[in-house]
């Protein structure tokens, strides 16, 4: 038994810490510069033991995940991670399932030269809420919102590996440790999202599946899309483990927990895009383009109109379909 002082001992002894933090952990607030010229990106997310991981996922991986999942939202918005807080509600204040937690953390904050500089500890059922900062020059974010008619659709990376992963593990059946991997420690595409500033003119990341994020886009730009399954990037893992097409088209698109990118531009920057995201060690398809009008078209092969299964996750909704 920890107690609550010894637990954010533990956790600011790992803190990390960068020029721009005048003063982190140990105040009742932060002090922190964002560089002038910039605007500073704030994002939050919520993780739930049994509803954002499955129970038995090791504490590492829980660590990881919260803040990649929250550094994705950055990434999409093509902001420089900087800064990160950390609320954590554990059931107990159990010092070896922390420390593992924070293997996973510090992990993803070297990675990427993250600070922690506050949280909050509380007691309850386990539940981790990570906010980000990061900064891009003004006005250089990318949005949502600037998707234009004729640009192309892309994403980085494979879709649907991590929704394999939780479909085994929900089915029962055997289980690919190759798609786990990918449910439990999703990469952030950081430097794809840098490499895409005046390159891409809207951006996404896939947390809930490529039919509801990409509808986010469209809503956002008033826009229409057509997506041709047949180029939906796919790794060979899924393709083995889900050989049937329309099952697996339903993990690409709408079983989520992707966190690539989604991003569209013009089809004049598609060479420079291959290049900067070649540069940045990011693999990234065509899938489509904006076209006028409202909706995504999805077309099979084979020329067909196909119809995703329920699109996206919504907590009030009653689950995934
Ligand atoms: P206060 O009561 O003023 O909110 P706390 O006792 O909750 O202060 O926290 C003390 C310091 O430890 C603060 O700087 C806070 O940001 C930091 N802190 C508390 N919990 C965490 C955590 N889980 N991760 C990072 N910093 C934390
Ligand atoms: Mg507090």
């Amino acid at each position: 038994m920890a107690g609550e002082f010894d637990l954010i001992g533990r956790i600011r002894a790992r803190a990390g810490t960068r020029p721009d933090v005048a003063l982190g952990i140990g105040d009742d607030a932060a002090l922190l510069r964002v560089p002038v010229d910039h605007e500073l990106a704030v994002s939050t997310d919520t993780l739930i033991a049994g509803v954002h991981f499955p129970d038995d996922t090791a504490p590492a991986d829980i660590g990881w995940k919260a803040l990649a999942v929250n550094l994705s939202d950055l990434a999409a918005m093509a902001a420089l991670p900087a800064w990160a807080l950390l609320s954590l509600t554990l059931p107990s204040d159990d010092s070896d399932w922390l420390d593992g937690f924070l293997d996973g953390f510090d992990e993803l904050t070297r990675l990427h030269d993250v600070a922690l500089v506050g949280g909050d500890t509380t007691r309850g059922p386990l539940a981790i809420t990570i906010t980000a900062h990061g900064f891009a020059p003004n006005g250089v974010a990318l949005r949502r919102s600037g998707a234009r008619i004729g640009d192309d659709i892309w994403v980085t990376g494979t879709l649907g590996d991590a929704a394999g992963a939780l479909a085994q593990w929900q089915g029962g059946g055997p289980r690919s440790a190759k798609l786990r991997f990918r449910l439990d420690r999703p990469t952030p595409r950081i430097a794809a999202g840098l490499a895409l500033r005046g390159l891409a003119t809207a951006a996404i990341d896939l947390s809930d599946g490529l039919a509801g994020d990409l509808g986010h886009v469209i809503v956002a730009s008033m826009v229409g899309a057509q997506i041709d399954l047949g180029r939906l990037p796919t790794s060979r893992i899924l393709a083995d483990h889900f050989a049937d097409e329309p099952r697996r088209w339903n993990l690409q698109l709408s079983g989520g927990d992707d966190y690539e990118l989604c991003f569209t531009a013009p089809a004049a920057n598609a060479l420079a895009i291959e290049r900067a995201l070649a540069a940045s060690d990011t693999a990234a398809t065509v899938i489509g383009c904006i076209t006028a009008g409202d909706g995504i078209a999805w077309a099979t092969p084979e020329g067909e109109a196909f119809v995703p299964r329920a699109s996206g996750y919504d907590h009030f909704a009653g689950g995934r379909a």
